[in-house]
């Protein structure tokens, strides 16, 4: 029952984190059931798919965006969504602020910093990050980071890839940027780790509606 597994990752959450629930390739039968049960925040990963599922589901439902984004799909995700965890790329970062500036609107983005050793995984490196917080963007709000760490069974890689954001995340915080307030690390096989290290939101999607069938 999803109920019964939101009820239980609430109870083991810290207070202060907010659980975002990954609904990407589940029918909107199960988001229904997440959002009967209290579940508010979704996040999609293919902008078809979220497309798609917003006008099925009620209005107050706060839909982050966490897939790759090609800049020719951003009106498919921009107007539906109060977050954009996943920005990998100043081409991206670039063609959203001109979107906001477009549409007279500031979207609010999560950094995505690349962890882990895969050769597949985006995201920036630290350096790219600070170059671009140096930057002027009129029509983004940068918010935080996110990461995702080495998909592995070895919690100790994991633990020290999350350190790595934190450490980056509190050193951008010490710089006083007031909106710079989200750390988004964490999923269903990693999320007890990425609370130890000052996770703000957990991005879960197996341990509340089952594996995805792609
Ligand atoms: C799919 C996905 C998740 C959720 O993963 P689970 O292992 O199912 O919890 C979290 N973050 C991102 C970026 C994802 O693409």
């Amino acid at each position: 029952m999803i109920a019964d597994v939101l009820h239980t990752l609430k109870e083991q959450l810290p207070a202060d984190v907010q659980l975002v629930a990954v609904s990407k390739f589940h029918p909107v039968e199960r988001l229904m059931e997440a959002y009967e049960a209290g579940q508010r925040v979704f996040a999609e990963s293919r902008p078809q798919e979220l497309d798609r599922k917003v006008p099925q589901m009620p209005e107050d439902v706060q839909w982050h965006f966490i897939g790759h984004l090609q800049t020719n799909k951003l009106k498919l995700v921009l107007p539906h969504v109060c977050l954009v965890q996943s920005v990998d790329s100043l081409h991206l970062l670039q063609a959203i602020d001109a979107w906001g500036a477009l549409h007279n609107c500031v979207i609010d983005i999560l950094l995505e910093l690349h962890l882990g050793s895969e050769a597949t995984k985006q995201g920036f490196s630290e350096e790219e990050i600070l170059s671009i917080l140096a930057q002027p963007f009129a029509n983004i709000r940068i918010r935080g980071l996110m990461g995702m760490a080495t998909n592995t069974d070895d919690m100790a890689v994991v633990d020290q890839e999350f350190a790595k954001i934190e450490d980056l995340y509190n050193r951008i915080r010490r710089e006083g940027r007031p909106d710079f307030d989200q750390l988004s690390i964490g999923m269903s096989a990693d999320w007890p780790v990425a609370i130890r290290h000052q996770a703000t939101m957990v991005r879960i999607g197996t341990d509340i509606f089952g594996t995805r069938e792609y």
